[in-house]
């Protein structure tokens, strides 16, 4: 709601009643907002790695190109700018045919115990590289859900990705799933810097980043999440976060099973 308020003076200026006025914001009026935002924040996110490597060329071409040490060094900055703004552009075209119902899902019948441990193996070495622990516990024949692999492991790789980039050093990282009635509960749960109460709401947000610097310096675009939500949604299944402020955050995805 909008409210706007007015005091009523009478002639010798008494206050002698109030007018609020209560205006509620349409839908469409939402909706427009929020696209109004998302142009802006597009915007601003392609700015930033532009502002740089137009700087670092200009400086290359007002002589620093003489020395090699630091020709080289600046050139590598252009370069991990340039694949910063190819994932922004990659994440939004990505965005886009999921918001048009684009996307071609080559839905399978997948194993969930075979595609957790793939997915394990791809991803074990990250987190040892930052001396984690990560660990994978499953139960025996889960069972599987229809869905397209590609997708699903983006998504998973997502959240396993979130959980070492948000948990410091010798941090432990624990895969579980386990089926519960008709559904797998895949979870992940980190023991990280975890997510203030505040942010909880926001985190599915297009762009939006509890520490901007912090998921900049990751190589974050602040758009997985809302990728996850969307290919999660796309196959019947769910979401789920819970996170304590510097103690760590446990992510829950949920799928019907065949
Ligand atoms: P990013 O590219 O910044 O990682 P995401 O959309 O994947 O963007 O996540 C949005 C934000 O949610 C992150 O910037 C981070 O602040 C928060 N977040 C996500 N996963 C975790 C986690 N496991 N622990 C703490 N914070 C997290």
């Amino acid at each position: 709601y909008n409210a706007e308020y007015a005091p009523l003076i009478d002639e010798k200026e008494n206050i002698g009643g109030m007018i609020i006025v209560f205006q509620d914001i349409t839908e469409q009026q939402k909706l427009e907002n929020m696209r109004k935002e998302f142009v802006a924040n597009v915007s601003h996110e392609l700015k930033t790695p532009i502002t740089t490597i137009k700087s670092y060329t200009e400086t290359l071409m007002d002589g620093a190109i003489g020395d090699k040490d630091i020709a080289m060094n600046f050139l590598s900055i252009v370069d991990d700018e340039c694949d910063r703004m190819a994932r922004i552009v990659r994440s939004l075209l990505q965005l886009s045919d999921l918001d048009y119902k684009q996307t071609k899902w080559n839905k399978k019948s997948l194993d969930i115990n075979e595609l957790l441990e793939k997915i394990y193996l791809k991803i074990k070495m990250a987190a040892e590289e930052k001396k984690q622990e990560i660990k994978l516990q499953l139960e025996e024949n889960i069972g599987h859900i229809t869905a397209d692999k590609d997708g699903i492991e983006q998504v998973i790789l997502n959240i396993i990705t979130n959980a070492i980039k948000y948990t410091p050093e010798n941090g432990v990282i624990e895969i579980t799933a386990k089926p519960e009635g008709e559904k797998v509960i895949i979870t992940v749960k980190d023991d990280g810097i975890g997510i203030p109460k505040e942010d909880m709401s926001r985190i599915f947000e297009r762009f939006y980043r509890v520490d901007k610097a912090r998921s900049r310096e990751m190589g974050g675009t602040g758009l997985g999440l809302s990728i996850a939500k969307q290919i999660v949604e796309a196959h019947s299944g769910e979401i789920q976060i819970q996170s304590q402020y510097k103690s760590g955050t446990t992510v829950d995805i949920i799928f019907p099973l065949e």
